[in-house]
């Protein structure tokens, strides 16, 4: 019964108030956590936020919470952009990723279709130029056959590994922010 042995939880702390077995706040946010409660508060008001989760239904208040701690942390990291800053520039990133995506991807079609074209047509001069052979001497064929497959696997090795790398700033970044 009493609540003698419960530690208050960080906002009944924070506002120096008795924190009960119906604190509102309790579940969300847990003594060890101080720093979660005085941002959220700091940014969005403690009655502001008792409004709110009272409003939501039980299972969304922890979502609720995490992302107002979310916002919260990034407005005091970023007082002019908040979180609107992490999501421009991962939004940058998408679309950076998607322009090189196309890019690869016309790229692959333009082999394929060189390919084709190569294999039931007889080599041209013209084809030469258009393939970027140039004309020079040697087995076309054989040539642009190794070429083909290993442009193609240096490509395909390149945009993985690029991804790769961008998955795990994301990760980082939004580790960071969290
Ligand atoms: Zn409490």
């Amino acid at each position: 019964m009493g609540s003698s042995a419960i530690s208050p939880c960080a906002a009944c702390k924070f506002l120096r108030r008795k924190c009960t077995s119906e604190c509102l706040f309790a579940p969300y946010f847990p003594p060890d956590q101080p720093q979660k409660f005085a941002n959220v508060h700091k940014i969005f008001g403690a009655s502001n936020i008792t409004k709110l989760l009272h409003d939501l239904p039980v299972h969304q208040r922890e979502d609720a919470v995490n992302s107002l701690a979310y916002e919260a942390d990034a407005r005091v990291k970023d007082p002019v952009y908040g979180c609107v800053g992490a999501i421009s520039v991962l939004q940058q990133q998408v679309a950076h990723l998607q322009a090189e995506l196309a890019i690869a991807h016309a790229e692959i079609q333009r082999l394929h279709n060189a390919a084709a074209n190569s294999g039931s047509i007889p080599v041209s001069s013209k084809d030469l130029l258009e393939l970027g052979a140039g004309g020079a001497g040697g087995s076309y064929d054989t040539a642009f056959t190794v070429s083909d497959d290993a442009l193609r696997q240096q490509l395909s090795e390149q945009m993985s590994s690029q991804m790769h790398n961008i998955t795990q700033q994301m990760g980082s970044q939004l580790a960071a922010q969290l």
